[in-house]
């Protein structure tokens, strides 16, 4: 192959499909794509014709792709938890150019950040005293061991020095936040006259963390958030999941406004679980702590995106997020779906099964509901397609539970290009 043959970048940048990549990735990273491709080219790796199309898939390897979950876990960590409303979408678009995160449009001048967005969640919890946002549920705690407790203690019953997933272990990012930790009482039961026998001068903070992702049974006791708001020290607790007020369908699972009417001072949770909005942590509770973790200089690290507080703000005052939909459809409209999709798919079948909440959160909790069955080859063959579907049993199952009825046509033509379930 000769150094001639391969097409130049100004030609490349002005043909079709990569002149419109331009448009999403930037001149730069097109270039960059394009030079690549160019080098491999050179040294004989790729041949000439085909440069274009390698830069281009280098590019489309640039961005996270969107999924079709149909795996029936409603909180799914590893596709990126709770999807997004409409609204809280095209708040985020709204809030991509300037926006007035931090501006007062009346006054002209400086504002609190992301003011909408904590006036929501204050609104949506109204037992809270203050409110704030940060990056994240352990950001959220790294703050509170940061800023209440530094080179003192935390108060925490061995039953619930919980690893939440991927080796991130909740007394770790407490000890790194520069505190100590008092662990008390044993892995099935402690009683809050543990916690008070450890409460002293050196105590920062007692914290309650919910085991989310995990059950204990038989032979087990913990002390509740009341017994241990007695105890002349502050209680936090983590409830996870950002469950705002209980909910019926998800017995046993804490819930913000209960934990501060029983007496936390302050609650934290994560916004992208249950509560269905975009990746942040929550902190609730007494208005001075608030302010103290505010004021702290790491807050400042652990703040919320602009991005990030209009899609909260949109979840909390918009429609019910997508979340909060799956959790509370209907088997019966869940089983019809199923089989409009099977019988456009030859040699498919529809199979009851059981969706689960996911992302950490109600581990007992299981949601009735139906599934298209295939050929266990099919999950490959349909994740090319861009859909996670759930091997069972040996066979590949769709879970209409977590998938958008808007995206049911899509489903369909997916499994259509993944294969025949009646060959083999
Ligand atoms: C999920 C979870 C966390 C971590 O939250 P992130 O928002 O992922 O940082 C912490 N504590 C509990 C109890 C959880 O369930």
């Amino acid at each position: 192959m000769t150094r001639r043959s391969i097409p130049g970048t100004g030609a490349l940048l002005s043909s079709s499909p990569l002149r419109e990549a331009v448009a999403v990735h930037g001149r730069t990273a097109v270039k960059a794509a394009i030079h690549k491709a160019q080098q491999e080219a050179r040294e004989g790796r790729l041949s000439s014709e085909d440069v274009a199309s390698a830069a281009l898939a280098a590019l489309s390897r640039l961005v996270a792709r969107p999924v079709l979950n149909a795996t029936g876990v409603l909180i799914h960590t590893n596709l990126g938890r709770a999807p997004l409303s409409e609204a809280a979408r095209a708040a985020l678009s709204a809030a991509a150019g300037w926006t007035d995160v931090e501006f007062d449009l009346a006054t002209g001048r400086r504002a609190a950040r992301g003011r909408g967005a904590l006036a929501a969640l204050g609104e949506a919890v109204p037992d809270a005293g203050a409110v704030h946002v940060v990056n994240n549920n352990a950001a959220a705690l790294l703050l509170c061991a940061l800023a209440l407790a530094p080179g003192r203690e935390i108060v925490i019953s061995r039953g619930e020095l919980v690893e939440i997933g991927d080796g991130f272990r909740i007394p770790e990012l407490l000890t790194a936040g520069g505190a100590r930790l008092r662990e008390v009482g044993t892995t099935n039961r402690t009683t809050a006259r543990d916690y008070a026998a450890a409460i002293g001068p050196d105590t920062g903070f007692v914290l309650k963390v919910h085991p989310s992702n995990f059950r204990v049974e038989g032979f087990t006791s913990a002390a509740s958030v009341a017994e241990l708001a007695g105890l002349g020290v502050p209680v936090v607790v983590d409830i996870g999941s950002g469950l705002l007020a209980p909910d019926p369908r998800l017995p046993g699972e804490p819930d913000a406004a209960s934990a501060l009417r029983a007496g936390a001072a302050l609650v934290t949770a994560s916004a992208d679980k249950l509560l269905g909005g975009p990746q942040g942590g929550l902190l609730l509770g007494d208005r001075d702590l608030v302010t103290t973790l505010r004021r702290h200089p790491a807050a400042r690290a652990l703040r919320a995106g602009k991005l990030v507080l209009a899609a909260l703000e949109a979840t909390l005052r918009g429609p019910l997020p997508p979340v909060a939909e799956m959790l509370s459809a209907d088997a019966d409209s869940l089983r019809r779906r199923a089989h409009a999709v099977a019988a456009a798919v030859r040699g498919a079948e529809v199979v009851e099964t059981d969706s689960v909440v996911g992302g950490g959160a109600a581990p007992g909790v299981r949601l009735p509901s139906f599934a298209v069955a295939l050929p266990e080859r099919f999950a490959a063959a349909l994740r090319a397609e861009r859909v996670v579907g759930r091997a069972e049993g040996g066979r590949c199952l769709l879970d209409l539970r977590t998938v958008d009825p808007a995206d049911d046509e899509a489903l369909v033509r997916a499994v259509l290009a993944a294969g025949d379930p009646r060959c083999r």
